[in-house]
């Protein structure tokens, strides 16, 4: 039998802001392909694993590869041109149009400088002409191609939050991080994008790291599940399995 090594390899990953240890010696890995949820509590430290992920926060003591790359000391926009792209917990997009925020999104692939690009340069020109069509293409994958053109405050919540997913597409990332995609979405936003990420894990072969409340969202499309509690892994393995750890009905119902 052959092993795939995996896309992203988290080994003992410990962060402390002052006095906490927001993770402690945090460890796991990400099969191409799949997704893997990250759920636990509030405060559990969630956010902070994606903040290491993205070269945001700097741990005291572990490492992080991406595919036998040490991603553990880059800048964040290294590790963003490297292929990891992240969405936030929080942050929605109230300017310009979906097209707009996507040709943002492209801008880290822009080989072009940018006098050329300002002096509409043919070689430029017709860079921008490519990014626009990719665009376009990424606006359809994520159920946008509607309003490819339309101002993103007059969206409404759902398709301005996923906005933020189809952003993070145009980095062409081989990994997505996703920080509560659906937080604050009705019934029918939060079941439209579940469609979507699934076929972007399908049709793009995308590895996808979830984090999300949802336990409906996470059991219907995580691969691989683990459970943070208090900075600690507590627990590992698909979603049927952790569901009946013990020791997560504990951290969840504070037993
Ligand atoms: P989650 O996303 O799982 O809700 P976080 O990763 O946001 O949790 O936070 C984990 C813990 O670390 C919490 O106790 C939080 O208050 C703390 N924390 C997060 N970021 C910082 C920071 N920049 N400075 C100090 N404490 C922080
Ligand atoms: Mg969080």
């Amino acid at each position: 039998t052959t092993t795939v090594p995996p896309v992203l390899d988290v080994r003992d990953v410990t962060v402390r802001f002052a006095g906490l240890t927001a993770l402690d010696a945090v460890s796991l890995t990400v099969e191409p392909g799949t997704v893997h949820a990250i759920i636990g509590p509030n405060g559990a430290g969630k956010s902070t694993c994606f903040n290491v992920l993205s070269g945001l926060c700097r741990p005291a003591a572990g490492a992080v590869t991406l595919g036998g790359t040490e991603l553990t000391r880059l800048a964040p926009h290294r590790i963003a041109a490297l292929g990891v792209a992240r969405t936030f917990q929080n942050i929605v997009t109230t300017h310009g149009t979906v097209a707009d925020n996507l040709m943002l999104g492209r801008h880290v692939l822009t080989r072009a400088g940018f006098a050329a690009t300002a002096l509409r340069l043919p070689g430029a020109v017709r860079e921008q002409r490519e990014h626009l069509a990719r665009a376009r293409e990424i606006a359809e994958l994520t159920g946008l191609g509607a309003h490819f053109d339309s101002p993103v405050a007059l969206l409404s919540y759902g398709d301005r939050k996923r906005v933020e997913l189809a952003r993070a597409l145009c980095l062409e990332p081989r990994v997505l991080l996703l920080d509560e995609p659906v937080a604050g979405m009705n019934a029918a936003e939060r079941a439209r994008t579940a469609e979507v990420v699934s076929e972007l894990r399908a049709e793009l072969g995308l590895s996808i790291v979830l984090v999300e409340h949802d336990m409906g969202l996470v059991m219907r499309l995580a691969d691989d599940v683990t459970v943070l509690d208090f900075g600690r892994s507590i627990a590992h393995g698909t979603p049927d399995e952790v569901r009946r750890d013990p020791e997560v009905l504990r951290a969840y119902l504070g037993t």
